[in-house]
């Protein structure tokens, strides 16, 4: 099999001009292909607006050596492939003690769960928050009458943090074991479409993933896996130095042969009662700032040199700086054509993220503009500290909303007043706030502590000279983007385990994972430790 790069074509296009397109750089016929599948399509956009597709192909062909050679010396062009396999491990032979139990239903859970059941173990799930269905309900009540259900919200439900979310499904971490195709196989088989395969910048949105969380669902019950929303974890039994069982919603014992702790970044209260049972653990750093409205128009004119590129889809961007005080400024989470979500999961506490459907068809992009923070800034070495700083950011952000989303126009925040916000209104053609939940205008000049918040206006500025008007006075900033990854690390070992044996930290809450994917690279890690010791 030969991998066939920088394959160019116009963005409007068949599968068999694809084909010929290949033929054609490689010398041979058509005929001659025998196989033909897409490795990787990314944009490239370096002549815009002219827009070309770049793809990756992979291409089984008679005359492999033949083509090799003449492309000797252009090994980046074409080569042989070498794909990682990826193998499940052959099951272990140890007696297992107990049934092996997951804690939280997200990414993490959800992959961790899916893969046992697949290999026999009979994994039970449990999920504080409700199953996607009635969680959706919950969420958009809230949404619109600001009635916080503190266990069924954005953060908490099956499905976990990314449920409602842009569904991009890229992730930086690298795939030595294959675990990343397997992870885009698997979604893209529970009915994410198979694009998500090999394009370059995968998403899928949240209608399409609330359908791929419930099918999971329903195949890991299918399988043999126990299922169980409204069941909070809420204590640990330790013996001997393991863990042995737990206590459900504070009354019910459960007794477990491992235990996989998949709790995602906003089990505050979970983190404090493992802290408690003195589970092992530190604060480790993350990032805060404010989500940045600009029209999605703008963005493709940026990116692609036209306001509407048709079929390309809504553009993207990623942009990164460093403040003049030392602190790094980055775009995260980019949502193009989509919403800014009211994302509390505390009542009296306000955070926000970012949210598109499939068809990224809103009018505003949003990015959540980050400043890192690291325990340095904390009021102590405590564990824990980095979730109080964030929660008292997102105090803060309540109190300035008076319970809604509190916004200001990107001028007035760098001038400190709030005039422009509130003379704008509603006027046509004017750029409004497009929110999930209800905005108010505020001063957020006192939001993000001053260093964060001077980082902040400078990596705008910096911004605004790689994207032309990233920093306009009328962007709309809104606040608080608190929760980008965990504020702690559960420390575990190269087998996966705490301290505490059989207690398996997994996933983004326990400091291994961020975002989707990674978050769901990690639990199949985790699925594989426990199958590679325990019999099924
Ligand atoms: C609005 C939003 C948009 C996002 N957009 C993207 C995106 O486009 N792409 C991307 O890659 N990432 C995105 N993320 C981040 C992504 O959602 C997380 O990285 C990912 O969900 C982490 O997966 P996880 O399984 O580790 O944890 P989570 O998804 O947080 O899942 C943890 C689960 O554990 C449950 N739980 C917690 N404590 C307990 C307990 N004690 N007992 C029982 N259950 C418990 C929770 O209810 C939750 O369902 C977004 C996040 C948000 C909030």
């Amino acid at each position: 099999m030969l991998r066939v790069n920088q394959v160019k074509m116009r963005t409007e296009h068949t599968e068999e001009q694809l084909r010929k397109r290949a033929a054609e750089l490689l010398h041979i016929s058509v005929q001659d292909i025998q196989e033909m599948k897409i490795v990787r399509r990314s944009v490239d956009a370096r002549r815009k607006p002219e827009i070309f597709y770049s793809y990756s192909l992979d291409i089984k062909t008679g005359n492999e050596d033949r083509i090799l050679h003449r492309f000797q010396g252009r090994e980046n062009q074409v080569s042989r492939v070498h794909t990682a396999e990826y193998t499940f491990p052959r099951c272990g032979q140890k007696r297992r003690e107990g049934p092996t139990v997951i804690v939280g239903m997200g990414p993490a859970g959800l992959f961790c769960g899916y893969f046992l059941a697949l290999h026999g173990y009979c994994p039970i799930l449990l999920e504080r928050g409700k199953c996607v269905e009635e969680r959706q309900r919950d969420v958009e009540e809230f949404w619109s009458t600001g009635c916080l259900n503190e266990e069924s919200n954005v953060q908490f439900g099956e499905g976990g943090a990314g449920t409602f979310s842009d569904g991009k499904l890229n992730t930086l971490v690298k795939d030595r074991d294959g675990r990343n195709g397997v992870v885009l196989e698997t979604l893209a088989r529970f009915g994410a479409g198979e694009s998500i395969c090999y394009e370059a910048k995968p998403h899928i949105g949240t209608d399409v993933l609330r359908n791929v969380v419930r099918n999971m669902r329903n195949e890991i019950v299918r399988l043999g896996g126990q299922v169980r929303f409204q069941s909070l974890v809420t204590d640990f039994e330790i013996r001997g130095g393991r863990v042995t069982g737990i206590t459900i919603n504070g009354k019910e014992r459960l007794a477990c042969g491992q235990l996989v702790l998949a709790v995602g970044h906003s089990a505050r209260d979970t983190f404090a009662m493992l802290y408690e049972r003195r589970i092992p653990m530190e604060a480790k750093a993350f990032a805060v700032g404010l989500r940045v409205e600009h029209p999605q128009s703008m963005i493709n004119e940026s990116q692609y040199g036209m306001a509407d590129p048709g079929s390309l889809g809504a553009a993207s961007y990623k942009v990164t700086a460093k403040a003049r005080n030392g602190r790094g400024v980055y775009s995260f989470c980019m949502c193009p054509g989509g919403y800014v979500v009211n994302a509390s999961s505390e009542k009296g506490r306000t955070a926000v993220n970012g949210m598109s459907y499939s068809g990224r068809d809103g009018v505003n992009s949003n990015s959540a503009v980050i400043v890192t923070v690291t325990p340095e800034d904390f009021e102590s070495g405590h564990p824990l500290a980095g979730l109080k700083f964030q929660r008292s950011l997102e105090e803060k952000a309540f109190r300035l909303g008076q319970g809604k989303i509190p916004a200001q126009r990107y001028g007035d925040y760098r001038e400190k007043v709030l005039q422009n916000s509130e003379a704008a209104g509603e006027a046509d053609g004017v750029l409004q706030p497009q929110c999930k939940g209800e905005y108010v205008w505020a001063d957020l000049s006192s939001l993000l502590p001053q260093s964060c918040s001077e980082a902040f206006v400078d990596g705008m500025e910096s911004f605004g000279r790689q994207i032309r008007g990233f920093n306009r006075p009328d962007a709309i900033l809104l606040g608080v983007e608190s929760r980008t990854s965990s504020p702690v690390r559960i420390c575990r070992d190269e087998t996966l385990q705490s301290e505490i044996r059989g207690l398996y930290p997994c996933g983004e809450g326990a400091g291994y994972a961020g975002g989707i994917t990674s978050a769901a690279m990690d639990g199949l890690r985790v699925a594989e430790r426990i199958a590679g010791e325990y019999a099924p």
